[in-house]
This record gives C-alpha cells, sequence and structure tokens, in this order.
C-alpha cells in the first residue's frame, strides 16, 4: 500500500512508500494527517533505548512551500503505456462501446496523427482492436464511426486515480480522490473495473 503524499495547501503531489512516509514523520514534517493509521513501523531507537514506533496514516500533508500552482497548472503525463487512458475510459471501446481486457485496447488518435491530429488527453481514446483498425486513418465523421464518449484531460486529483490500480487505494485516499472530481468525471461511478 502507498501513502498519499500532499503539500501544505492539500493538493495531492505523488504515491509514496510507507518507508519514504515515515521519513518526513522523522524529520517532523508531517503538518497534518487524514484518515486512520494504516501501518505501524518501528523507527530508531531513542536516548533511553527505546525503540519508537510510528504510526503511518494514508494520508499526510508536508510542510513546505505550496506546490498547489505548479501542480494544478501542470497536465497530466499521457504515459506511453495505456494503463492511466484505458483506466480514463473504463475499459470501453470509444467506437463500439464494448468492455475489454487491458491487451485488447489500442490507443486511438481521433484526429489521426498523420493528419496532424496530437498525442494528448483530449484527441486520444481507447479502442479495441477490429475499430481501430476498421477507422485507421479517417475522421470519426469519414468513417461514420462517431465517438461514444468525449475524451478530456484528467484532473490533478483524478490522475493520482488513474496513477495505480483501484483496488491498490484505500477507502480514506478514495474517499479524499473522489471528493475533488468533477462531476463529469467518469470516474466519479462505481469501480468495478481495475
Ligand atoms: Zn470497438
Amino acid at each position: 500500500m502507498r501513502v498519499l503524499k500532499l503539500d501544505i495547501s492539500g493538493v495531492p503531489e505523488s504515491w509514496i512508500t510507507l518507508e519514504h512516509a515515515v521519513g518526513y514523520y522523522a524529520t517532523g514534517s508531517v503538518a497534518y494527517t487524514l484518515g486512520d493509521a494504516m501501518s505501524t513501523l518501528r523507527g530508531g531507537h531513542n536516548h533511553r533505548g527505546l525503540r519508537s514506533t510510528v504510526d503511518v496514516h494514508p494520508i499526510i500533508a508536508v510542510n513546505g512551500v505550496s506546490a498547489a500552482g505548479k501542480l494544478l497548472s501542470a497536465t497530466p503525463r499521457l504515459t506511453r503505456h495505456n494503463h492511466k487512458l484505458f483506466r480514463r475510459d473504463r475499459y470501453t471501446c470509444g467506437y463500439c462501446g464494448g468492455l475489454f481486457r487491458e491487451h485488447e485496447l489500442e490507443r486511438e488518435h481521433v484526429i489521426p496523427t498523420s493528419r496532424g491530429g496530437k498525442d494528448s488527453w483530449t484527441n486520444v481514446v481507447s479502442a479495441c482492436r477490429s475499430c481501430n483498425q476498421v477507422k485507421a486513418a479517417k475522421t470519426p465523421e469519414e468513417a461514420g464511426m462517431p465517438l461514444l464518449y468525449v475524451p478530456y484531460q484528467p484532473s490533478r486529483w483524478e490522475d493520482m486515480i488513474l496513477q495505480t490500480r483501484v483496488d491498490h487505494i484505500l477507502a480514506d485516499q478514495m474517499d479524499f480522490l473522489r471528493a475533488n472530481l468533477p462531476r463529469s468525471s467518469r470516474l466519479a461511478g462505481s469501480f468495478g473495473l481495475v
């Protein structure tokens, strides 16, 4: 399990390991925590030779200069691997609406890259192999294949959910992230898929 690290203003920065989180506790850098303790780890020995323990919480806000401006204006990375894209689209082909497994899906450029389409969140959808082949280097209009959903750029909070498997996110973390999702987000619904 990972700890969700927030900056001092409460904007999610990254998923970090338990050990990494303990480092912040040890240096007194944790400003506040959210959620019930997820794990108790052993720290160093104190001056009486007793070993301290650290209760690690699922969400920690770390002291320092707020990175909110930078974090919120950054475009979430559209990774070369398609995990995040397929999760955004709920493993649903944008053209036939079928539900597929990861290895059956491909990244499809709505406006083909050969015709100036960008490799960006708003120009890519998940498509099954056969739809991708039929559409080829045509626009949806030319191919007669209207899109079933609109591709969009995930928010910072949404991107944190997309970065990891849903079943690796603790309930307290998911509640926090989902509370900040726009109502239009496809991730605002149930999480049957991982
Ligand atoms: Zn399809």
